[in-house]
């Protein structure tokens, strides 16, 4: 179980693993030890060129663009399939290079799987218009791929984040460059050569790991690039978007948040507890969409939080691989010195913590990357814990007293991703959902998505959405079509 993982995983290049153009390489760290778990290929400049140049080719020669759609969603279903079949040794992989728990990496591949089989339905109904035009004309609309799509995903959730946006880029005819996050290539890895075993062209699915500043940004400068998906920070984003302008492509930017979640006092508390503590200690807090700010009716406010606490101290702490184990260590020794960092500069401030609040003590969890489940109470709202993303196990409260105070809490932030509201109250529940300021609102539900459902931010959470009936469009253009119908002396 815990032996390393035996050669050096290559990159996925032209239908080929292949070793990086510099021959460098990389070892990877199991987040709940530091202990090396495997080493991988590190790309170069050279490398992005290549896919991108691999990618075209095939784009241009294998005829995946050209035929109506049911070739490709006949290759994506048997993909899904086949992943569906492997489920639990990627699972295992996922688990071993992030840290989360099998349990959720398992949850993970399955959501990979629906996703894969729900863009397959939609890769033949990619449907064009007839316009009604003046005079003897008739005009048309044709969806048509963009070519080359270029996919930079985080390391949160390796495989289903990249996906989500490759996916429906390979339904639409695109041909696909990407970059996982250097930390957890591992299942993008794996993924590539299960996409050729399902019948996917080689030079149609290329993954080249390498670092952000280095291979993505020669991504993006090539010229064959026509269009970025990201998924990441808002920093990069910015910079994503930059470099897209300078290139004239459309980007997609998926970015963080700082998620409200507001307990009126008539909500069924139980449920509530539960739906919060998943949403700020699932994958130890690592999640875009945590609900890491708690709006809570000052009524219930003590009770909730006893529940929450009660929640948070039975948790069991783990290497994701242990079954039974509740929550596994942060992705990296660094990711867990900057939420510790945030914690102890909250307790400098005189920030009361309800529980947790430190990297685990215990002697068994020392070596790896944990930090406890985490509540903090009476917290300023200009404290950089409430306004900046942790992307942690660390939940921060506020009490309110009426509606319109907690409203007003919930949208005091630059991000706009997800917000959740607990009531019994219909009337509660639309008037505050209509009032958020986010790109998704869940009522009595803890954060939750499905492959058909829009997922996307406002405000500094993101530009563009994924998922959904229109998850293929951004991967495609009208291309419009008129033809004139009179005789050489009509009209
Ligand atoms: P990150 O540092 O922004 O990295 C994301 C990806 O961008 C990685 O593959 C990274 O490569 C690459 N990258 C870094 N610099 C780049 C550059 N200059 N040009 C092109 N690519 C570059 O984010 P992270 O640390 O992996 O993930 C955490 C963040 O992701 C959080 O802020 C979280 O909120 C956000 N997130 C958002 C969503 C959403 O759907 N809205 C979902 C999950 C996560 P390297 O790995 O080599 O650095
Ligand atoms: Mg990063």
């Amino acid at each position: 179980m815990s032996a390393a993982i035996e050669g050096t995983v290559q990159l996925f290049i032209g239908g080929k693993a292949v070793s990086g153009s510099a021959g460098e390489t990389r070892a990877l760290l199991d987040p709940s030890t530091n202990v090396p778990l495997a080493m991988t290929a590190i790309g170069t400049r050279e490398d992005a060129h290549h896919a991108m140049e691999e990618a075209d080719r095939a784009f241009r020669s294998s005829g995946w663009p050209a035929d109506d759609g049911s070739r490709r969603a006949r290759v994506l279903s048997k993909l899904a399939r086949l992943l569906e079949e492997q489920a639990e040794e990627f699972a295992l992989l996922e688990t071993r290079n992030m840290g989360k728990t099998l349990k959720e990496s398992r949850g993970d591949i399955g959501y990979v799987v629906r996703t894969l089989e729900y863009v397959s339905g939609l890769a033949d109904k990619l449907e064009g218009t007839t316009i009604p035009v003046p005079g003897a004309r008739f005009d048309y609309t044709v969806r048509e791929p963009l070519g080359v799509t270029v996919h930079i995903a985080p390391w949160n959730y390796p495989l289903l984040l990249a996906v989500r946006s490759v996916a429906p880029a390979l339904a639409a005819g695109n041909a696909v460059v990407l970059k996982p996050a250097s930390l957890t290539p591992l299942t993008a890895l794996r993924f590539a050569h299960l996409a050729k075993e399902a019948g996917v062209p080689d030079g149609i699915l290329n993954v080249v790991v390498g670092s952000g500043a280095e291979v993505g940004e020669a991504l993006l400068g090539d010229p064959r690039c026509a269009s970025v998906s990201f998924t990441g920070s808002g920093d990069v984003g910015r910079r994503i978007a930059e470099l897209a302008a300078q290139r004239l492509v459309p980007a997609t930017l998926e970015l963080g948040g700082k998620s409200p979640v507001i307990v009126f006092a008539d909500a069924d508390l139980e449920r509530a507890a539960r739906g919060v503590a998943f949403g700020i200690f699932g994958n130890a807090g690592q999640m875009c969409w945590a609900g890491s700010r708690l709006i809570v009716a000052r009524s219930v406010h003590d009770e909730l939080i006893g529940k929450v606490r009660q929640i948070a101290e039975g948790l069991r702490l783990g290497a994701g691989v242990e079954e039974k184990v509740d929550m596994g260590p942060l992705v990296s020794a660094d990711q867990a010195h900057r939420v510790v960092g945030f914690l102890e500069e909250a307790r400098s401030h005189g920030i009361h913590v309800v529980t947790g609040g430190g990297r685990a003590e215990e002697e068994r969890l020392r070596a790896g990357n944990f930090v406890k489940p985490t509540v903090l109470d009476d917290v300023p709202s200009d404290a950089r814990v409430v306004r900046e993303e942790v992307f942690g196990p660390v939940l921060v409260t506020h009490p309110f007293d009426t509606a319109e105070e907690a409203i007003a809490l919930a949208n005091d932030t630059r991000y706009g991703l997800f917000a959740a509201l607990w009531t019994r109250d219909l009337a509660t529940a639309h008037v505050t959902a209509r009032r958020l300021e986010a790109g998704m609102v869940a009522v009595n539900e803890a954060p939750n998505t499905f492959p058909q459902t829009p997922f996307g931010g406002v405000k500094e959470s993101g530009v563009g959405t994924e998922q959904g009936r229109s998850a293929l469009e951004p991967f495609t253009r009208a291309k419009n079509v008129m033809i004139h119908l009179g005789t050489s002396k009509g009209r």
